[in-house]
């Protein structure tokens, strides 16, 4: 139809539209090609203890190394995913990935005390009636400690939950496995559910470490938010620690762990057994900051 409605219409339109079709078109084939292949592959990036400094947990990060298009993020893929029904074999990839890491570190070195694994869940995964299950399978495979997996889902996913989602939830704290709260404070405003929701952390979104007009940041605004999520009696994780005053800040605050650029980019995975080896602590900076 488009074709006869004359040149003008075409050039203004089409060819964006087009091009953005084609192309949406060949990604999701070439992701869901992906999915599985050795184009995935997962960084992680270290969650630090303030206190001492010491690694208590990472962050499994998903990555794409496109053939030709180079390293691609995962917020550019993960809502192709979700839209082409491939979210769930993306996640639970991960997610197996992760868990088979976490099994090699602890037969091959000492891991830090109360270590844990963090995966981000989709608001579709954790829509999945055999999630759980699935969950539940892998942890036995890999001889994994439930309490040492944390499952991440974002603030918006647990807010507009269901009845489905509030199962899955409940059955995986039955199960031991810790929930995290991600991005929070990213705009879903009702802070009841942190009281009412089965979870047990809360990573606070790093857009709370920054104010939004001059980028720079408010200690009190920090201060604050941490008091709330320790009110409702969860754990606090702040996200895009990026400078030595926002983690020096943190500490003073209590018990708190982090993570951001300040401490590690999130690794591969030979960089990150690397760090584990060698103690779990990230750098001489680190143990000047905290003696
Ligand atoms: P997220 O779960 O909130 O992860 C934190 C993101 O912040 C990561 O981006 C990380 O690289 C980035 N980051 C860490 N420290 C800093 C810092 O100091 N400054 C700044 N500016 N950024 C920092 P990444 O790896 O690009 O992941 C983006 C999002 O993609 C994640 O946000 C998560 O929502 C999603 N994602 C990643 N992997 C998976 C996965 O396996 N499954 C699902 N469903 N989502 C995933
Ligand atoms: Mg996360
Ligand atoms: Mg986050
Ligand atoms: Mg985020």
């Amino acid at each position: 139809a488009a074709k006869n409605e004359g040149r003008s219409t075409i050039r203004t339109f089409e060819p964006v539209m087009l091009y953005d079709r084609q192309l949406r078109t060949l990604m999701a084939a070439e992701l869901r090609d992906a999915i599985g292949s050795d184009q995935l592959c997962v960084h992680y990036q270290p969650v630090v203890n303030l206190q001492d400094g010491a690694i208590n947990g990472v962050e499994v990060l998903v990555r794409w190394e496109h053939p030709t298009r180079g390293m691609i993020a995962p917020d550019s893929f993960i809502p192709l995913a979700e839209e082409i029904g491939a979210i769930s074999d993306l996640d639970r990839w991960v997610m197996a990935t992760a868990l088979q890491q976490y099994a090699i570190w602890r037969a091959a070195l000492a891991l830090p005390e109360h270590f844990q694994i963090r995966v981000n869940i989709s608001a579709i995964e954790l829509r999945q009636l055999d999630m759980v299950d699935f969950v539940r399978g892998l942890l036995k495979r890999m001889a994994v400690p439930p309490e040492s997996l944390v499952i991440e889902i974002t603030e918006s996913a647990l807010v507009s939950g269901g009845e489905v989602e509030t199962y899955s939830l409940l059955s995986l704290k039955q199960l031991g496995v810790c929930i995290e709260i991600d991005d929070f404070g990213t705009g879903y405003s009702s802070i009841s559910y942190l009281r009412r929701l089965p979870v047990d952390m809360v990573k606070v979104d790093r857009s709370i470490l920054r104010e939004p007009a001059t980028g720079s940041w408010q200690p009190d605004f920090v201060a604050a938010v941490f008091q709330l999520i320790r009110a409702a009696g969860l754990g606090a994780v702040f996200e895009g620690i990026e400078t030595r005053d926002q983690a020096e800040f943190l500490r003073t605050l209590g018990n708190v762990s982090g993570q951001g650029y300040f401490f590690s980019k999130p690794l591969p995975e030979p960089d990150i057994t690397e760090l584990l080896r060698a103690g779990g602590y990230l750098s001489t900076n680190l143990s000047d900051q905290y003696t």
